[in-house]
């Protein structure tokens, strides 16, 4: 890997497809781009991914989407667990525990696990007490039942970006780390070590979209999310098999938060626990391979949020392990703040300039949705098609959330995956209303 060319390099870098950004959503237009045979190259401002990409839960919440989100994040899954296969990192079909520990989240749950049924599907599965007891190191006392999402992945977020740029690096992607982006238009990039050519031009610069295309982030309302997070060691009677969620989560999911008794159940824990809806928690849990518990996470939106993170929202987040589980000796390894792009859409997918793409995950649900969005978006707008290498043949229609602007204006082919198989149609439609899924 290359970290850059001289200033002045001028335009003697010619590619196909220039991708500003190594997150997982430039990552997923790199792999969709070379799997279909284009010369890339990858730049980015950092010496590796160390953006949200590491920074989140690596929960890969697909069961919990509506809409777009549930189209990308199926697209995601299969591109997910093709990766961990060829680029040897860790992934697993866990699915998402959820636990609720009173009668209202039972029976959100309920609501939840007989809408899905309604639908023919079966990816919600009602659990007693007893049974997420069995399955996860929660406390008997305040277990009420729960229930368990299939479908859904965990990998670990520290391994998975840099397995995936070695990869794509033997695959022939160049990148160009150490190098920011001041620029781009129609088939150039402007680098702080030179210009680059390059037919088509992604930007999946997440909440920097507002310093590279500022006009473009302030149209679609993008700002930051600041998130704090905390990885601990402790014991625990059970290690965690999935990802846990809590009815602190099942309020913003919008697979729950949409359904009828979501309401009373947000009212009920902001009015019980006002410090705790004060931070915005999703109260969430996942466990590293080594063994370390990720807890988290609070929620601070702004243009630009402060760097300072407050105590009290470590210090919830202990208190509510420590109820939640049956866990001792817990001990701090860690904590961080991670930031995301936020708008009142789910994602922002707009065509800046003939041939230039700007692509973000406007919520956290980026690392569910990142790779889909990447592998869906790049191919309609770029008209790549769905002869990719490694692909298979066309699937059924798919519909995708745009915000208003160029590239959304009108159906056109795209691509949509399922284990094994990508292709079909698809139609433009508007984005949703913002969900936060980290989330
Ligand atoms: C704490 C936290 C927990 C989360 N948990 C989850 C979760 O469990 N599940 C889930 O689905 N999502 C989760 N998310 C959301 C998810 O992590 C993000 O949506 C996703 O990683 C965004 O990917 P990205 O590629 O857009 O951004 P990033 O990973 O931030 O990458 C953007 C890259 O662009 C580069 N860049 C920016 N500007 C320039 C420039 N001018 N020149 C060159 N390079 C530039 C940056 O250096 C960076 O490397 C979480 C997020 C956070 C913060």
């Amino acid at each position: 890997m290359k970290e850059g060319k001289a200033m002045g390099a001028s335009l003697e870098d010619r590619f196909d497809v220039a991708i500003v950004g190594s997150g997982i959503v430039g990552l997923g237009a790199a792999y969709a781009a070379v799997r279909r045979g284009l010369r890339v190259v990858v730049v980015d401002r950092t010496e590796r991914p160390v953006g949200a990409t590491i920074r989140n839960f690596g929960h890969l919440c697909i069961g919990a989407q509506d809409g777009a989100a549930r189209r990308y994040g199926e697209a995601s899954r299969s591109i997910w667990l093709r990766l961990a296969a060829d680029a040897g990192f860790w992934a697993r079909e866990s699915g998402t525990l959820v636990v609720a520990r009173a009668e209202d989240e039972l029976a959100l749950l309920e609501e939840a696990a007989h809408a899905e049924a309604a639908r023919g599907a079966s990816g919600i599965r009602l659990l007693t007490a007893a049974e997420i007891t069995a399955q996860a190191p929660v406390r008997a006392e305040v277990a009420r039942g729960g229930a368990h999402v299939a479908g859904d992945l965990q990998v670990n977020p520290r391994e998975a970006a840099g397995a995936i740029v070695r990869h794509l690096a033997a695959r022939g992607v160049e990148f160009r780390f150490r190098t920011s982006v001041a620029a781009v238009r129609t088939g150039l990039v402007q680098t702080t070590r030179g210009d680059i050519a390059a037919s088509d031009v992604v930007v999946a610069v997440n909440h920097d979209l507002d310093q590279l295309l500022p006009e473009v982030a302030e149209r679609a309302g993008v700002i930051r999310c600041a998130l704090d997070m905390m990885r601990v060691s402790a014991e625990l009677r059970l290690p965690l098999p999935a990802p846990l969620l809590t009815g602190w989560s099942l309020v913003r999911y919008r697979r729950f938060a949409e359904l009828g008794t979501a309401s009373a159940l947000r009212e009920r824990l902001y009015a019980e626990r006002p410090e705790l809806a004060a931070l915005d928690l999703n109260q969430m849990y996942t466990q590293l391979p080594d063994g370390t518990l990720l807890l988290g996470d609070s929620h601070h939106r702004a243009v630009q949020p402060d760097p300072f993170q407050p105590e009290a929202a470590f210090d919830a987040y202990l208190a509510e392990a420590e109820a939640l589980f049956d866990i001792r000796g817990i001990r701090i390894r860690e904590r961080w703040q991670g930031v995301y792009a936020a708008a009142s859409g789910e994602f922002l997918v707009e065509e800046v300039a003939p041939r230039v793409l700007a692509l973000a995950a406007t919520t956290g649900i980026g690392m569910t949705t990142g790779l889909g969005l990447a592998e869906i978006e790049t191919s309609r707008v770029f008209g790549w098609g769905g002869g990719a290498a490694g692909a298979a043949s066309a699937s059924g229609p798919a519909v995708v959330a745009v915000p208003a602007g160029p590239a959304g204006a009108a159906g056109s082919a795209a691509l949509h995956a399922s284990a094994g198989s990508i292709g079909g149609e698809t139609t433009a439609a508007e984005g949703g209303t913002a969900q936060e899924e980290d989330a």
